[in-house]
């Protein structure tokens, strides 16, 4: 297998389990119009077709994951938020690493683009391909991209955090004199950055390797810094998929928010 195959495997992979998810929403929601219109507000978690709806994203897109997956890589592993995982991943060379769905509770509301699909190649513990694809804005970003080095056009620079610990990313903000922002999925997040929309994502809690691992890969190819938050290199396919922090940056970024974070 040519790794070239697996750039494009990824980012078709990606791409599709994204139309599938927005044809599964429309599909459902255009059954309720009720619970379209109810989504006036940003923060609507309503019951009823939005929970089921987020239940059977993730189940759809894991499917469809997993039957590409095995038909196409039959000898690759596969480590996903949605399988049962049996660690037979961790005697394997190649394993995929996939969120088929990240960001989940935004993902039923039709205003908002904050979810994404994570497919990462992941050969001995280092993520060698991956996509992510950002279905509510149209765009897949991938490991076949090369790297943008445009200058940001902002006055101050802006970091992206979760809603939740969103302390780490204050602490560099003060350091770099930065605006910080928050949003759902750590792919859309991540993705900003690559895009030029946001200078870091900074996350100081836990989170899964599915969370980081297409994002890393796709950061990395498009020039970007990617470390936990003390400036390590992060390992994939651990026995306990978890990481602890996680930050993407612009280069001329990197040195003085580890520096902040190590403080
Ligand atoms: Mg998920």
């Amino acid at each position: 297998m040519t790794p070239d195959e697996d750039h494009h495997l990824a980012s078709d992979l990606a791409r599709q389990t994204g139309e599938l998810l927005l044809e599964l929403r429309n599909r459902v929601l255009d059954q309720d119009d009720s619970e379209r219109r109810a989504y006036d507000g940003y923060d609507y978690w309503g019951g009823g077709v939005t929970g089921s709806l987020r239940w059977e994203g993730d189940q759809a897109a894991h499917e469809f994951l997993m039957k590409e997956l095995s038909r196409l890589r039959p000898d690759d592993a596969v480590l996903s938020e949605e399988g049962r995982d049996d660690r037979s991943r961790l005697n394997a060379d190649r394993v995929w690493i996939v969120d088929p769905l990240d960001g989940s509770n935004d993902y039923p509301n039709p205003n908002s683009s904050e979810w994404a699909v994570h497919v990462a190649l992941v050969v001995d513990g280092e993520p060698v391909a991956g996509a992510v694809s950002v279905p509510g804005q149209n765009q897949v970003y991938s490991t076949l991209m090369s790297p943008t080095t445009r200058p940001t056009a902002r006055d101050k620079p802006l970091i992206l955090s979760g809603r939740s610990a969103v302390r780490a990313a204050r602490i560099v903000a003060a350091e770099i004199g930065a605006d910080v922002a928050t949003c759902g999925s750590a792919g859309v997040k991540a993705m900003a950055v690559v895009s030029g929309v946001a200078d870091l994502y900074v996350h100081g809690g836990w989170m899964y390797e599915w969370d980081s691992c297409a994002p890393e890969v796709v950061a990395r190819a498009a020039g970007l810094d990617v470390s936990n938050l003390a400036g390590e290199r992060i390992e994939y396919n651990k026995s306990y998929p978890e990481i602890a922090g996680f930050m993407v940056s612009r280069p001329e970024f990197t040195e003085a928010a580890i520096e902040a974070l190590g403080s």
